[in-house]
């Protein structure tokens, strides 16, 4: 006979009881209550697809109960072909949930491009239903055998689509198994033990199945491939159950890509948005799926240039912002499957940076003013405004440089304007000033290198001379005089002079050896002025 579908015939068969009857019945129980506790449980990667599996598997290993039960030989042909419905169904949705699972998929994103895959199974189902008119699955060699348990049973005449079918399923089994074994070999640690216990446990129905087919091996009279993936799939649900780590590591890293507060994105090979998390959505405008990088608005043309390059910093103009973007290859570099871009906001960083350098820039600008400032007032402070010259303050300085530091002795001469007093009160105070710039700039013009003339104050002029003896010094002020002598101080018409101690010393304090020159001047006002004289005090030498 060639199986049909038949309804009216199961409407019409016997029933009987079979050896496997409460076997069968516990097991379709088993999955249902397994796919309601599945179903109610938190949420899992593939948890939908789990399910149905799970519903799947019940509903076959019903239909082999049915099958078994009834007695006459066109129900027990419809209910195989009805089987076909649940066969076909699941090693793709057994592919889909492991696929889920292995990528914490909650959604089914990918699978909604690509059910087309499951086109073939739905034409096998279809072509298995109609086998009433072709005879390609089951042929006219189908027909009651030998019994066993005493039971009639039914032999089936295998024709190409079956074997189609077959292999179809075996293909979605390999796919699966080729899967979990690579997510085995990419997984560390705990999770590796994990995958080692699924993989052990998906081999159970493989091994049943080719033990059916193969030598003809069969539970309790019928395939046992049914009853072998109802065992694994309790033991899916209870590695699920028992290992919350095992779900709950691919979870973390899924609410890791989800939750961080920088944007990821993943491209296919392509070049094509594949995925985005929560942060890249944020921006804006928000980078669309499955178009390519460079035709994100603003971000994807920068972007794009970097992909492949070291990692770096993208600027953004208008409003600028700056993005430091991480590129890494999926998959090997020979074989690349796609890429992971994580962009960082680096804006703040970036323009607290140059906000800093700007500060620096001006601190400096007012750092190099201020000392500016500080040179021009310390300028100031060493001359006198009025001549020019060096002031009191300066001399310190000079002697304490030449004594100290040079370690020399030097000659000091006290130069002061005689009667000057006069020369105010005649020609008045403007007057005075003039002559006091004319005597400074005379007694200038007749320096020599390495002299030093310092105004002290009033009409009273001192003159540093590192190295001159005392003799030296007071011919250099003769020198001085005669100059002097040649300029017509403060275009006065008159002759202006001068007095002048000389003291040599350079061991002791400027004081004291001021004080002698000093002392050596009275003299030479005492001696009738407009003359020189040297100190015979030997104090100025401690
Ligand atoms: P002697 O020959 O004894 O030195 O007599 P003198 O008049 O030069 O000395 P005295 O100390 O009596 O007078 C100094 C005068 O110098 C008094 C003061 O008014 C004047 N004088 C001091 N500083 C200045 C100044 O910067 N400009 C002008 N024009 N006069 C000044
Ligand atoms: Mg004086
Ligand atoms: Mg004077």
């Amino acid at each position: 006979m060639i199986p049909a579908l038949d309804l009216p015939a199961c409407a019409a068969t016997a029933w009987q009881a079979t050896p496997d009857m409460a076997l069968r019945a516990l097991i379709a129980a088993g999955l249902t209550a397994l796919a309601g506790w599945a179903g109610a449980r938190r949420r899992f990667p593939g948890q939908r697809a789990f399910v149905a599996l799970t519903l799947v598997m019940a509903a076959w290993t019903a239909c082999s109960l049915i099958e078994h039960a009834a007695v006459a030989a066109d129900c027990k042909g419809t209910v195989a072909l009805l089987s076909w419905t649940v066969i076909m169904a699941q090693p793709p949705l057994y592919a889909l949930f492991l696929y889920q699972y292995l990528h914490s998929e909650m959604h089914g994103g990918v699978w909604r491009t690509r059910w087309l895959l499951a086109l073939p199974s739905a034409v096998l189902v279809a072509l298995a239903l109609a086998n009433g008119w072709h005879g390609l699955f089951y042929g006219h060699g189908t027909r009651l055998s030998e019994p066993m348990f005493g039971l009639p049973r039914l032999r089936y005449d295998y024709e190409p689509l079956f074997y189609a079918a077959v292999t179809l399923g075996y293909a979605w089994l390999l796919a699966a198994t080729v899967m979990v074994v690579r997510a085995w070999r990419d997984a560390q640690g705990l999770q590796r033990r994990q995958w080692t216990v699924f993989l052990l446990m998906m081999a159970v129905p493989l091994g049943a199945n080719f033990a059916y087919i193969a030598f003809g091996v069969r539970l309790m009279g019928v395939d046992p491939t049914s009853t072998a993936f109802a065992f694994t799939l309790a033991g899916f649900a209870w590695l699920i159950r028992r290992n919350r780590l095992f779900a709950a590591v691919p979870l973390a890293r899924r609410l890791l890509f989800e939750e961080l507060p920088d944007p990821v994105l993943v491209l296919d090979a392509e070049g094509r948005i594949a995925e985005v998390n929560h942060a890249a959505q944020r921006l804006v405008p928000p980078p669309l799926l499955d178009q390519p990088l460079a035709q994100w608005p603003r971000f994807g043309p920068a972007l794009a240039r970097h992909v492949g390059a070291a990692d770096t910093v993208i600027e953004l103009a208008g409003p600028a912002a700056w993005f430091e973007v991480q590129h890494r290859v999926l998959g090997t570099p020979a074989q690349p499957l796609g890429a992971l871009i994580l962009m960082h906001d680096v804006s703040a960083r970036h323009q607290a940076h140059a906000e800093t350098v700007r500060t620096l820039a001006a601190r400096e600008l007012e750092l190099d003013k201020a000392t500016a400032l500080q040179a021009l007032l310390r300028e100031q402070a060493m001359h006198d405004p009025l001549t020019g010259l060096l002031n009191r303050r300066a001399l310190l300085e000079r002697y304490g440089h030449e004594t100290r530091e040079a370690g020399v002795r030097l000659a000091l001469v006290v130069l002061d304007l005689d009667h000057f007093k006069r020369i105010n009160d005649t020609h008045g105070h403007p007057a005075g000033d003039a002559v006091l710039r004319d005597f400074a700039a005379a007694l200038r013009s007749g320096l020599r290198a390495g002299d030093a003339l310092f105004r002290l104050g009033g009409e009273e002029f001192a003159l540093l001379l590192p190295g001159a003896s005392a003799a030296q010094a007071a011919a250099r002020v003769e020198g001085l005089r005669t100059i002097v002598g040649r300029w017509h101080l403060g275009q006065l018409g008159e002759a202006v002079t001068f007095s002048a101690g000389v003291a040599v010393g350079g061991e002791g304090p400027l004081e004291s050896l001021l004080a002698a020159a000093d002392e050596a001047l009275y003299l030479a006002k005492r001696n009738g002025r407009n003359r020189t004289e040297v100190s015979t005090r030997e104090a100025q030498t401690q």
